[in-house]
């Protein structure tokens, strides 16, 4: 007798979700995590989080899940398109590429041949920057940035000339050990999956969470204790922790003396040119001085006992004072104490009080020490890592106010007193970095006999003889950065740029090419104005910017103000290096670079499209132009498109965009060898990237994973892989000598000094040590007329404006409210859900108000980047993101309200979006409909049935 055939499932329980799978890495926001695309008869079938992956371990967002939507999405691009209409008609014809390439390449090469400054280059958030950087620099201008100037530029250079890195795509928490977070002004959509993660097992342990924040929105509201702060005090509140810490005596100063510049020299002698720099020694070594021999010594050796309070004399006559002396002056200065900053905080002072003894007991009696041996980079042997588990994490909300840059040096400066930086359970360096401070690269200023540019557009300015300015102390770049006026803008100032190239300052451009940078819309301040900026013509009926092209994958409002559209490919369909030479996706255990590939033939997937990758366009049109480095000595390109030139290219012998897989060429009559880090070109590296999950890792050793900045294991690793020049150690620095330059620049001493109507301005905000100043929105606005301060918080359901087109995440929200506390409410008389007018200095919006008690109670808030303008995106003319939802953005203006500077921070021009002021009142007579409204754009209009996907194919599936 035969056994019965097993019966099948009524049900089958795991289907496969589809015929094949290709790994790549989403860009549904900027975290990068591996994902698995299932492919069903050469469609995507379903997105999964890649298990393999280092970067999120197989956790997927709401957002990377809507990535088959995004691909999907009606209001992809098919074809070059080419301005029939006026400037902002969004009125077009399709064109073949090879037109479009030949009009891009009819107006850039007079230009390269004229004047390179008249290209205007800014991309949005570009993750080729490595190319893109490097295309300006072979075209020989120097206005060229991403979008890091209007993002978290303060974040990054705060860090970068403090310790050498920073947080999100630079360090990270040691989620493993720390017993103590503080999030400082945090938004969901960055740093996605990995904070989740890390969250997770802090939450597992029971280690506190602390969200500083006017918001308490995702993060904040599983965190352990959540501190309202009012917006712009952070500083403030930074400083009254560390003025608890000194007064309690609970700091780390064996820590600040190994690893930081605490008992350096700074030599006091008000009004001399010297005054505020550090004594060194004929060879340039900053000193010390030693309590054991009663004399100066070298600040960098370690067999001395360095004093760190006190007033001394050197040898020459000078006066100096330890760096750690000046912060004591600063810092335990009653102005500091919890009770005088509590009410400019919103934090009672108890609270403060009790946060500082909270940080002091989790970093000092906690005794964390990791059992492992490990040598510094002195030689010395330690037989364990003594840890301080205390761990920050920021983001733009600290950084987006003209006080960002010193309010994130006033975190790493509490950080660095608590010796919480690279220590077991502190905040953790993620490789390349640490780097030298500051960074050794400067911008590019002059141009080569070829025409290419000395060094990058961007840099990171050592002192005054760095900026870029002529004769007259007047900016030389296009958006102003690196002038006078914003000196250490390493990412450059975007948010600038229309106005400037509009109004011609410094000079006119002729053409403004950008990338994936929705400037007419949600990326810029005073966006009506920015709309007629683009369109406004001469005296002579001409455009005052002659030439617009613009790339991006879908019909954002931007578009609409192309002279000619260069259509990308959606994520799924390109080839991309996220590379240790831009912004890599290495964690603190170990350095990773990763790729994307196509999963699929961007022509197979809708009849008549024709969309290019916008980095092999541009290596198109370098080899076109016959730029330096893009083509053969013939002329012939030297690339075939930007995948060729991720394997071939080398930004240095041995260093390309990706470091697995190069390889090691031996003795002649042998096959190289693979190899990681430097080598040469490997063509097959694509391949073995797409062989391993789309990604190349490699593990830091065990000794070398903490106090990076001064590990000698990790040096040399750090050196063999080229992420460093030499194994010195990187000596934090509490106390900034090149902010000290310019302040004495600007007090009339040296070569280069400001121009009159900048010197006090660079004299104020110049401090080498950190300070906090009001904002200057605040300072330069009438708190009776403007009570209250308005801010945006971006959902960890969407990416700026591209998540809020996509089909599956419209439907968690298509619309934002201004949202703001039931006691607020109250006070104005204002109702859940009614209409409200809002006003800033700049502005005026009209919007539909919504209680909600997760916020500072003098502070309204709402989502960013939801509404829309009508007929963009391919969205109904009635969809509720342009009936009802707004923009923030028209109540901020690009200018402070009382000068002619930028509304950005000082030092570094980052855009200070988190300064806005307003007032509310109850509208009687709204229409219902959200105010400004704009002619609506001529894109047609997709369906706005349900937009389902994926039914057929289920169907399918399940019969398998
Ligand atoms: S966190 Fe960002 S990169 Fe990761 S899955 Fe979500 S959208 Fe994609």
């Amino acid at each position: 007798m035969h056994a019965p055939a097993p019966k099948e499932p009524a049900i089958q329980l795991s289907p496969s979700p589809g015929d094949e799978v290709k790994t790549t890495t989403c860009y549904m926001c900027a975290c990068r995590c591996g994902i698995k695309v299932w492919l069903a008869d050469g469609k995507i079938r379903y997105i999964q989080g890649n298990p393999a992956h280092p970067v999120n371990q197989g956790v997927l967002c709401a957002k990377g899940a809507s990535g088959i939507m995004q691909h999907y999405s009606p209001a992809r691009l098919d074809k070059p398109l080419l301005r029939v209409g006026e400037r902002g008609a969004g009125e077009f014809r399709e064109i073949e590429w090879e037109e479009a390439l030949q009009i891009a390449t009819g107006w850039l090469a007079p230009i390269r041949e004229r004047n390179p400054d008249e290209l205007a280059f800014f991309t949005g958030r570009d993750q080729s920057q490595a190319l893109t950087g490097w295309w300006a620099q072979q075209f020989g201008t120097i206005n060229y940035a991403a979008h890091g100037g209007f993002c978290s530029v303060n974040m990054a250079a705060g860090g970068l000339y403090t310790f050498g890195g920073s947080f999100w795509e630079f360090g990270e928490p040691d989620w493993e050990h720390t017993r103590y977070l503080m999030l400082w002004g945090v938004a969901e959509d960055h740093d996605s999956n990995p904070i989740k993660l890390g969250l997770g097992k802090l939450k597992a342990r029971g280690a506190k969470i602390v969200a500083v924040n006017p918001v308490r929105s995702g993060y904040g509201a599983i965190a352990d204790e959540w501190i309202g702060i009012r917006p712009g005090s952070d500083g403030l509140f930074a400083f009254a922790l560390i003025h608890e810490l000194l007064r309690m005596d609970r700091i780390d100063l064996d820590y600040m003396v190994r690893y930081a510049n605490a008992h350096w020299l700074v030599l006091r002698n008000p009004g001399g040119a010297d005054d505020g720099l550090f004594a060194r020694d004929a060879e340039g070594k900053p000193l010390c001085f030693d309590q054991a021999t009663g004399m100066a010594a070298d600040a960098g050796a370690i067999d001395i006992s360095p004093a760190l309070v006190g007033e001394y004399v050197l040898a020459d006559g000078r006066k100096a004072v330890p760096v750690f002396q000046l912060i004591a002056e600063r810092y335990l200065d009653p102005q500091y104490a919890p009770d005088a900053v509590s009410e400019r905080c919103g934090i009672p002072a108890d609270t403060i009080r009790r946060i500082a003894r909270e940080l002091a007991q989790a970093a000092f009696d906690s005794k964390l020490t990791l059992p492992i041996a490990w040598t510094d980079a002195w030689g010395r042997e330690h037989d364990e890592m003594i840890g301080r588990p205390v761990s920050m994490h920021a983001m733009r909300g600290i950084s987006a106010h003209s006080n960002g840059f010193h309010s994130c040096r006033a975190l790493h400066l509490l950080q660095l007193l608590l010796g919480a930086i690279d220590a077991p359970g502190s905040f953790r360096y993620q490789p390349p970095y640490p780097k030298p401070i500051p960074l050794p690269n400067r911008p590019g200023k002059t141009r080569k006999a070829n025409g290419t540019l000395d060094a990058g557009p961007l840099g990171y300015v050592h002192g005054p003889e760095d900026l870029l300015v002529d004769e007259h102390g007047q900016p030389r770049r296009i958006d102003h950065a690196f002038s006078w006026a914003y000196p250490l803008s390493a990412h450059g100032m975007m948010h600038t740029v229309i106005r400037n190239a509009w109004a011609g300052d410094p000079y006119r451009i002729d053409t403004l090419l950008m990338f994936m940078a929705n400037m007419s819309w949600n990326s810029a301040m005073n966006t009506g104005e920015t709309m007629q900026w683009l369109t406004d013509r001469g005296d002579d009926g001409e455009y005052r910017i002659p030439h617009i092209i613009y790339s991006d994958a879908y019909s954002s409002e931007m578009v609409a103000y192309a002279d000619l559209v260069l259509p990308d490919t959606t994520y799924l369909e390109r080839f991309d290096a996220i590379s240790l030479l831009d912004r890599p996706i290495s964690d603190a255990d170990g350095a990773a670079d990763a790729i994307r590939h196509p999963v699929f033939d961007p022509a197979t997937q809708r009849e008549g499209r024709d969309v290019r990758g916008f980095q092999s366009v541009l290596l198109d049109l370098g080899a076109r132009l016959g730029l330096p480095g893009m083509v053969h000595a013939d002329g012939s390109p030297l690339y075939r498109d930007y995948a060729d030139y991720i394997v071939r290219h080398e930004r240095s012998p041995g260093v390309g965009l990706l470091a697995g897989w190069r390889l090691l060429r031996q003795a002649q009559d042998e096959r190289p060898i693979e190899v990681h880090g430097k080598g040469a070109p490997n063509p097959q590296q694509l391949q073995r990237y797409i062989d391993n999950n789309g990604f190349w890792r490699e593990e830091i050793p065990e000794h070398a994973r903490y106090f990076k900045m001064a590990n000698r294991g990790y040096l040399e690793w750090a050196k063999k892989l080229g992420f460093v020049g030499s194994t010195d150690p990187i000596v934090l620095q509490l106390y900034s000598e090149p902010l000290q330059k310019f302040r004495l620049a600007a007090q009339g001493h040296g070569e280069r000094q400001p121009p009159e109507e900048h010197r006090e301005r660079v004299a104020t905000y110049f401090d080498p040590l950190p300070i906090w100043y009001e904002p200057f929105e605040h300072d330069q606005t009438s708190r009776d007329t403007f009570p209250l301060n308005a801010v945006t918080q971006r959902p960890m359901f969407m990416y700026h404006s591209w998540g809020s087109q996509n089909a599956w995440l419209r439907q968690i929200t298509a619309r934002n409210y201004l949202y703001l506390h039931p006691d607020t409410g109250r006070q104005y008389g204002i109702g859940d859900d009614d209409w409200i007018e809002v006003r800033s200095h700049h502005g005026t919006i009209t919007v539909q108000a919504k209680f909600a008690g997760n916020v500072q109670p003098d502070t309204v808030w709402s989502w960013n980047a939801i509404g829309k303008r009508k007929g963009a995106w391919r969205l109904a003319r009635d969809a509720p993101e342009a009936e009802k939802g707004f923009l923030m953005n028209h109540l901020i203006s690009d200018k402070l309200p009382k000068t002619n500077y930028a509304n950005a921070d000082p030092v570094t021009g980052q855009a200070a979006w988190f300064d806005l002021r307003v007032n509310i009142r109850k509208l009687s007579d709204a229409t219902g409909q959200a105010q400004p409204q704009f002619a609506p754009l001529g894109f047609d209009e997709a369906s706005e049935a349900p937009l389902r996907y994926g039914a057929a194919l289920r169907a399918r599936a399940y019969k398998r």
